[in-house]
């Protein structure tokens, strides 16, 4: 029996963080250095910020719509996240993944917790940082924000952290570089497990096992 040469199923990934660990651009410049990634759209009912793209950011919906996709079984997950809903459009997803891609969805808690019981092979990592007062440097980073809307940040980022022994991986992004080696090592070793080459290196096994098997 030779190895089959059909094209690996990608996996599907949760990375989850509390703001101001520096989650979105850790995950940016890993699009960047491991092929075959792609990052999921989102749906969600608030409203686009300034510089946000729809289709690109978010695909920005009403209410309306959002709540028909949850009748109509369209979302993956779906949660309400500071008053606004979000969720994860499931053809979408499952498309990339048939087409070879390996998937993020940048999702909350609860999102990650619906996704690990409807998929159960996903894999999850979630981003701390490296300390209070550094997520607190953070978050008061653009300085225009009341005391009152950072402290409500400060709290909502530390209830987050304690969902982190929910999680496959742990990346600590203390220094951008490390923990930008650290979750594409993630990325790479899931891609080097014998189920997988089996699939990606089907060239190399059978040409390599070809003798081995005549003589069988
Ligand atoms: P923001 O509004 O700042 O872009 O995102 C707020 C929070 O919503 C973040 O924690 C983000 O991870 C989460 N979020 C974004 N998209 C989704 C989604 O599709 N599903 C879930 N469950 N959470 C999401």
């Amino acid at each position: 029996m030779s190895v089959s040469s059909r094209p690996a199923r990608g996996t599907l990934y949760i990375v989850s963080a509390p703001s101001g660990a520096g989650k979105t651009s850790l995950v940016g410049a890993l699009l960047d250095s491991v092929e075959d990634v792609e990052v999921s759209v989102s749906h969600t009912t608030r409203q686009p910020r300034p510089g946000e793209v729809d289709g690109i950011d978010y695909h920005f919906v009403s209410a309306e719509t959002f709540l028909g996709m949850i009748e109509d079984g369209k979302l993956l997950e779906h949660a309400k996240v500071f008053d606004n809903f979000y969720g994860t459009a499931l053809a979408s997803v499952n498309e990339r993944l048939d087409a070879g891609f390996d998937v993020i969805l940048e999702i909350d808690w609860q999102g990650a917790r619906q996704v690990r019981a409807a998929v159960p092979d996903c894999r999850s990592v979630f981003i701390l940082p490296p300390s209070r007062t550094e997520l607190e440097r953070r978050l008061r980073g653009r300085g225009q924000d009341s005391e009152e809307v950072i402290e409500r940040r400060l709290r909502d980022a530390e209830s987050d952290c304690t969902h982190y022994r929910e999680y496959d991986y742990t990346v600590v992004n203390a220094e951008f570089d490390q923990a930008l080696r650290d979750l594409a090592s993630i990325f790479r070793s899931n891609r080097l497990r014998t189920v997988e080459q089996e699939i990606r290196s089907a060239d190399t096994l059978n040409n390599l096992l070809a003798g081995a098997r005549a003589s069988a």
